[in-house]
């Protein structure tokens, strides 16, 4: 399958890809993640991101959609993906489609997490306590908010009418939400899915 996961900043679309991606067997390309460590590794595409990372900006259209196409041109995702955090905008997800129309594929499946705002913003506070990235500070957090709902949330109305977009409640403890989100699948993709949900 190929698939995404894509929701507000916090709703938890990193851990639930993580699972997801266990469960299904197929592997997981994480942006946010590919650009972190390139930051922490301090390589080239490190130097030219971080500054949009910790401002919570995006970063340009040319570097992520350049680092995709390498990425997803790789064996291990060949014949099948998670992306978390990848299309961002719609001439991001335009390149999607041209990379994946390109091998003759196209997306199976566009998950979407959707937690209210209040929650977004409690877990995020909480989470920089945790992990201590750099944009999750509150003047930060409002901004990549505002920015999910300007340029990502055309993303998932372009899939919602392409009829591929499961919109899966994420608020509530982690297993449920995973729970969901198989149960959500399965019903969308009852031979995909192999073995007891
Ligand atoms: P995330 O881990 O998905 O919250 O992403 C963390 C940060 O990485 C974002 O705030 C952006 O600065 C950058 N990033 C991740 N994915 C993208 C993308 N598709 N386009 C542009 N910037 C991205």
């Amino acid at each position: 399958m190929r698939m995404l996961i894509m929701g507000p900043p916090g709703c938890g679309k990193g851990t639930q890809a993580e699972r997801l991606s266990q469960r299904l067997g197929i592997n997981g390309v994480s942006t946010g993640e590919v650009f972190r460590d390139h930051v922490k590794d301090l390589t080239p595409l490190g130097r030219d991101v971080k500054a949009h990372l910790d401002a919570g900006n995006l970063v340009p259209d040319d570097l992520t959609n350049r680092m995709v196409r390498d990425r997803l041109a790789q064996a291990d995702v060949r014949d099948g993906f998670l992306l978390d955090g990848y299309p961002r905008n719609t001439s991001q997800l335009a390149e999607l489609d041209i990379m994946l129309a390109a091998e003759g594929h196209a997306l199976d499946v566009a998950l979407q997490l959707t937690v209210d705002n209040a929650e977004l913003a409690r877990r995020l506070l909480h989470r920089a306590t945790v992990t201590g990235r750099t944009d999750d500070t509150e003047e930060v957090i409002r901004h990549r908010l505002k920015l999910y709902y300007r340029e990502t949330e055309p993303v998932a109305a372009a899939y919602s009418e392409r009829g591929i977009l499961l919109s899966v409640e994420g608020t509530g403890p982690e297993d449920k939400v995973f729970d969901r989100l198989l149960a959500a699948l399965h019903a969308s993709f009852p031979d995909a899915m192999d073995g007891p949900l």
